[in-house]
């Protein structure tokens, strides 16, 4: 793996263990020359995060779309920092730059792009593996939601395992190295229900 790309909170959440998390998964990717690909802000997380792996001497590029760069304070310190147009141009950036995808916890703009991360490997338009770093559980309630989906055959089984849960970063990029993409179809039909 070259880089891994980490959404997360443009805010730092109530808990001091989130900020905690972000900087133990920034070093441990500097640690294992990882680099990070990440939404370019000085905010909340996403700032955290990039702070530790630049604290490591680790590299890190940042993606931010024009309009949101005095909004999230881009991160001027980065050696890579990429302008774009709109919010599609940087997911797609940031899909092409990363060969995995990781959640930090977050709110709405963490839920959306990591879950589109996760339906384009589902739909086989990448094979990158995708997790969750659910600090103190905070990723608990999706992972019971995903299940419910699962059994209800809105989510095959064996494609579940493209989004993994975690509260171990060690054990979520050892995860990552050895993920194999999943070989069946995104359809179920109704006679496997
Ligand atoms: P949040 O988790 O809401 O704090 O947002 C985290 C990151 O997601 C920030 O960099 C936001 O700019 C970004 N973001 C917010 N909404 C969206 C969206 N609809 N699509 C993609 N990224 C978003």
């Amino acid at each position: 793996m070259k880089r891994l790309c980490v959404f997360c909170g443009s805010n730092p959440g109530s808990r001091d263990s989130y900020a905690q998390a972000a900087i133990q998964l920034g070093e441990l990717l500097a640690e294992q020359q990882i680099g990070l690909v990440y939404g370019g802000g000085k905010v909340g997380l996403m700032g955290i995060v990039a702070d530790a792996v630049l604290a490591k001497g680790g590299d890190v590029i940042g993606v931010i779309p024009k309009a949101l760069f005095a909004k999230e304070v881009a991160h001027i310190g980065l050696s890579d920092l990429r302008i774009v147009n709109s919010m599609h141009e940087r997911k797609a950036m940031m899909a092409d730059l990363s060969d995995g995808f990781i959640a930090l916890p977050g709110g709405f703009g963490t839920f959306e792009e990591i879950c589109e991360a996760i339906t384009w490997t589902q739909l086989g338009l990448q094979k990158k593996p995708c997790g969750f770093l659910s600090v103190d559980g905070f990723y608990d309630s999706l992972a019971d939601m995903f299940e419910h989906a699962t059994k209800e055959n809105f989510i095959r089984r064996s494609t579940s395992s493209i989004a993994v849960f975690e509260n171990d970063p060690v054990k979520l990029l050892e995860f990552f190295e050895n993920w194999l993409p999943p070989s069946s179809e995104k359809w179920i039909s109704k006679d496997e229900s």
